[in-house]
């Protein structure tokens, strides 16, 4: 039996949230990989989008680790499938994704986060909470050229228009980091419906109050209900409990293959 790189613990909640008929979210928390989907459209077309992607990178559970090529074939798997479903309005039914999986790099284990859409992925490292993905957002690129601040973002009414998705007519390709894991790093993957309530220092607050992950993905979606839970929430906790390095590999030597925080376009 293979060791897989990074042992992990973890846990995850999702709730519809107090105005929405419908949790049009969707997740997956199955090592060695962890995604939340936030599905867009008309009736229940965006539970059908989220839920397909979802259903699609199941097929990835179970494995000691992924690598790239094992993330990008499921995506391209998953954006047909959610590109042949039916269009009940103009562009079709669409979803975010984000997340993170485990991966092996030269006898290591690293995280291998991915992220189309506006859903994010946090990680939790020495205290403090960094956001790993970049959200395809109207207002982050306005965030990015500077005519908009980060609070003003918050209560914009663009807010919520996503420019890159799986489906709703769009081909953009998803953002790619490798982070080289260390015992300890707690990774947070959740739906905009968390980050629209919550700031990031509540974030952080709260997954360093919970030492369970379960507890912590159950706080964080009862702290977004008692702030209104305008959207459905979804966050799902991952903790490195052990990561397995080559000998050669220890914590701290350098490694100029594989940048700290890196990025690659499909
Ligand atoms: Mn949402």
């Amino acid at each position: 039996m293979t060791i897989p790189p990074i042992e992990v613990s973890f846990g995850a909640a999702t709730d519809p949230g107090l105005k929405r008929a419908l949790n049009e979210d969707a997740l997956l928390a199955v090592a060695p990989i962890f995604l939340v989907a936030d599905g867009m459209g008309g009736y229940d077309a965006g539970e059908v989008a989220s839920s397909t992607v979802v259903d699609e990178f199941s097929s990835l559970a179970g494995r000691p680790s992924l690598d790239m090529e094992d993330v990008k074939a499921a995506f391209t798997r998953a954006r047909s499938r959610v590109d042949a479903l039916p269009a009940e309005e103009g562009s079709g039914p669409g979803t975010t994704l984000t997340g993170v999986a485990i991966a092996e790099h030269g006898g290591g284990g690293y995280w291998l986060v991915f992220n189309v859409g506006d859903s994010r992925t946090y990680r939790l490292a020495n205290g403090n909470l960094e956001q790993i993905s970049v959200d395809h957002s109207v207002v982050q690129e306005l965030i990015e050229d500077g005519s908009l601040s980060e609070a003003a973002a918050r209560v914009d009414r663009r807010r919520n228009v996503v420019t890159r998705a799986i489906g709703a007519g769009d081909k953009g390709a998803p953002d790619y980091w490798l982070l080289p894991a260390v015992t300890g790093d707690r990774l947070l993957v959740c739906s905009d419906g968390l980050t629209g309530e919550l700031t990031d220092e509540q974030i952080q607050a709260v997954l360093l109050d919970e030492s369970s992950p379960q507890a912590a993905a159950n706080r964080l979606v009862h702290e977004a209900r008692l702030l209104g839970a305008r959207d459905n929430v979804t966050a799902v906790v991952v903790d490195a409990i052990a990561v397995h390095l080559a000998p050669d590999e220890a914590v701290g030597t350098d490694d100029d293959t594989v940048p700290r925080k890196g990025r690659e376009e499909v």
